[in-house]
């Protein structure tokens, strides 16, 4: 049989990986890196409250023999494993979860409820599929650790608190990542998601996201009694107008095939029917590719809300926070061509595919700004026969954040694992 005939059977079934060549690696270490998946799936943390999720991974890269690091820009932690001259290559995880209700259905679903930083209760998810992240990386450092003359040089491996507040990277740099410790010659990290079938990875050449904005935009008005609205500058009717015209910021200012998405993700103001609220407030995502084009849109949105409060003569300009910002992630061109052709011989050329850039943000961006080559991959997670349905029938599967999100766990994890072994191994040769 084939190599790629192989894979297209093995692709759809659990049992036909252990056949696989070279997958007995994987196998050896699989069972444990399920056992802490479903593990950290049912026992999720907020961004920056990771305490948990992070001790269990330094327990265990401990007990694999790397020199573990914790509380790295909070509860950050950097596992070495050096073996010998050569380059120093980075494999990055992050740890956080979401505040999000699990309704996967699964008989590991979480039904974790934390405080989040406002002090609100809510329910928590590993929605993102950074449960699996680490579960990978556990498999794959249980495997460099016990193959030590297969490569060499140093591996380091980073658990990134808060990746989904674009705050853990900034935090663990600020924290000494790159003196404390020995400065990487490439960075890698991979995201599970549903727009590949598991089994599969898909890698983009060059720039693989989008830059992302967090605004959040107060409207001030002027409350009084419901049934007398002329007494008053109701603010929700400004948040109404205003949003209605920021949608053609994307549709009539930016050139047509530029890419930007101006996305108002909540409104809050009121608390009751019969009364006109002092304010509004709005929270925004915004994601664009060019700098530009990204200057343009935050103009833009100043511009509008502005312009939209005065017309209804509101007693105060709106205040517009820019709470968060994060570079879109650059895959260098020559690391992403070399490491195709290794993840081809890894996985079969079928499960290697070339993506458009996607919508997405991420704050692996900022080590990739500190001079770093960064190779940063998709890792597919739908179920291959779920994926083959929706593509028939033109639906999408539930995408990363929603109640839905449930990788197909068993292709996937083998396939992150045997991939991240593939690409350390040809970096670290
Ligand atoms: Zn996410
Ligand atoms: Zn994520």
């Amino acid at each position: 049989m084939t190599w790629t005939r192989f894979l297209l059977v093995a692709s759809l079934s659990t049992v036909a990986w252990a056949q696989a060549p070279g997958s007995k690696e994987v196998e050896g270490v699989y069972p444990d890196a399920h056992a802490l998946y479903a593990d950290i799936h049912q026992n999720p943390e907020l961004s920056a409250h990771e305490v948990q999720t992070a001790a269990k991974l330094a327990a265990r890269l401990g007990g694999l023999g790397y020199e573990v690091t914790e509380h790295v820009g909070g509860t950050g932690i950097v596992a070495i494993l050096k073996n010998g001259a050569g380059p120093t290559v980075m494999l990055r995880t992050e740890l956080d979860a979401l505040p999000v209700e699990e309704k996967t259905g699964l008989s590991y679903a979480s039904k974790v409820h934390a405080k989040d930083d406002a002090g609100h209760d809510v329910p928590v998810m590993h929605a993102c599929g950074h449960d699996l992240h680490m579960a990978a990386i556990m498999g794959t450092a249980a495997i460099m650790a016990h193959s030590k003359s297969t490569w060499h040089g140093t591996l380091m491996l980073i658990g990134q608190p808060a990746e989904e507040t674009i705050s853990g990277a900034k935090r663990m740099l600020g924290d000494g990542l790159l003196t404390r410790f020995p400065k990487p010659d490439v960075a890698l990290a991979l995201h599970v998601g549903n727009l590949l079938p598991a089994g599969t990875v898909g890698i983009a050449p060059g720039v693989m996201n989008t830059n992302a904005d967090s605004l959040r935009i107060t409207i001030y008005g002027k409350g009084g009694h419901g049934s007398a609205p002329h007494t008053a500058i109701d603010p929700i009717v400004i948040a109404a107008r205003t949003i209605l015209a920021l949608q053609t910021i994307a549709s009539r200012e930016v050139k047509p095939g530029e890419m930007a998405v101006v996305t108002v993700g909540y409104i809050q103001a009121g608390t009751k029917n019969n009364i006109i609220p002092d304010q509004a407030e709005l929270g925004l995502t915004v994601r664009t590719r060019k700098a530009e084009v990204r200057k343009q849109v935050l103009a833009a949105i100043a511009r509008i809300t502005k312009a939209e409060a005065e017309a209804a003569g509101a007693p105060r300009e709106p205040s517009i926070d820019h709470y968060e910002g994060t570079d879109l992630v650059y895959n260098d061109p020559a690391l992403a061509q070399r490491l195709k052709a290794v993840l081809e011989a890894a996985l079969g050329k079928d499960h290697v595919v070339i993506e458009e850039p996607i919508t997405g943000s991420e704050d692996f961006s900022y080590f990739v700004e500190q001079g770093i080559p960064g190779f940063y991959f998709s890792l597919g997670g739908a179920d291959p026969e779920k994926f083959a349905e929706a593509k028939a029938a033109g639906t999408m599967l539930p995408s990363n954040h929603s109640s839905l999100f449930a990788p197909d766990v068993d292709p996937a994890l083998h396939t992150g694992i045997a991939a991240e072994v593939a690409v350390l191994r040809e970096l670290l040769k």
